[in-house]
C-alpha cells in the first residue's frame, strides 16, 4: 500500500504513521526524521538543513526531492510506504508525481488529519521526543530516569528546537501558506480520507483503518 499522511505539524502524523507502517508492514518515511538524523550526524545534508529546520522554514524542494527519490528506491519500500511530512509544497507534489510515474506506483491513499491551530500549539508545546527512536510523548508523562516505552533507551527524551512556541507559529504559517494547497492537488490523484485528529491515538488509528481499506 502507498500512503501519504498529511496535516499540520504536530497533528499526530508521525505517531499514526508508525502505527500504520507496523500494521501494514510498510516503510515509514519521515523527511523530518531523515533531516534530524542528518543534523545530529553533521552530514553535508545536515549542515545545509540545520538553520532552516531550527527556524521552522522549509528545506529547498530539490534537496528533499532527492532524498525522497533515493529512499523510495530502497528495498524496504518494495512492499509499500507511508510518507510523513512529504510533500509539503505543490512543487514537491509534482516531483513526487514524476517519481511515482517512473516507479509505476499504483493507487495512492492520502490520509489527512485535521485539528485546529490552538490544539496543535498546545500539543507541540507539551511534547518531548525520544532522541534514539523518535517516539513522541506528552511532557507530563516523562519523569526523571525515564525509559522510552518504545526503544527502552534511558533518559533519551528531549524537546525539539523547532517545538519552541514562536517557531511552532512560524511552522503553522508555512503550513497554511505552502502545504495546505497540496491537499487540493491530490483531490483527483489519490484516494483521499479525512480524519478528526483531535481524538485519542487509538481512536484515530481505528478511524484510519476503517476508511483505508
Ligand atoms: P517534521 O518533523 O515533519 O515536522 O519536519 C521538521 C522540519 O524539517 C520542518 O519544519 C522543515 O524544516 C523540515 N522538513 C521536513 N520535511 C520537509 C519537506 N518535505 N520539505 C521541506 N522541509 C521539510
Amino acid at each position: 500500500m502507498r500512503i501519504i499522511i498529511f496535516g499540520a505539524p504536530g497533528v499526530g502524523k508521525g505517531t499514526q504513521a508508525k502505527i500504520i507502517a507496523a500494521k501494514l508492514n510498510i516503510a515509514h518515511i519521515s523527511t523530518g526524521d531523515i533531516l534530524r538524523a542528518a543534523i545530529k550526524n553533521e552530514t553535508e545534508l545536515g549542515l545545509q538543513a540545520k538553520a532552516i529546520v531550527e527556524r521552522g522554514e522549509l528545506v529547498p524542494d530539490t534537496i528533499v526531492g532527492a532524498i525522497i527519490k533515493d529512499t523510495l528506491q530502497e528495498v524496504r519500500c518494495k512492499n509499500g510506504f507511508i510518507l510523513d511530512g512529504y510533500p509539503r509544497t505543490i512543487a514537491q507534489a509534482e516531483i513526487l508525481s514524476n517519481i511515482f510515474r517512473e516507479l509505476n506506483t499504483e493507487t495512492i491513499h492520502l490520509v489527512k488529519l485535521r485539528a485546529k491551530d490552538e490544539i496543535i500549539i498546545d500539543r507541540i508545546s507539551n511534547r518531548l521526543v525520544c532522541g534514539v527512536c523518535g517516539n513522541i510523548l506528552a511532557k507530563n508523562l516523562v519523569t526523571e530516569h525515564f525509559v522510552c516505552p518504545n526503544c527502552k533507551a534511558e533518559e533519551s527524551y528531549y524537546k525539539r528546537k523547532d517545538d519552541d512556541e514562536e517557531v511552532i507559529k512560524r511552522r503553522l504559517k508555512v503550513y497554511h501558506e505552502q502545504t495546505a494547497p497540496v491537499f487540493h492537488y491530490y483531490a483527483d490523484k489519490a484516494h483521499v480520507i479525512e480524519i478528526d485528529g483531535t481524538k485519542n491515538i487509538d481512536e484515530i488509528s481505528q478511524d484510519i483503518f476503517a476508511k483505508l481499506v
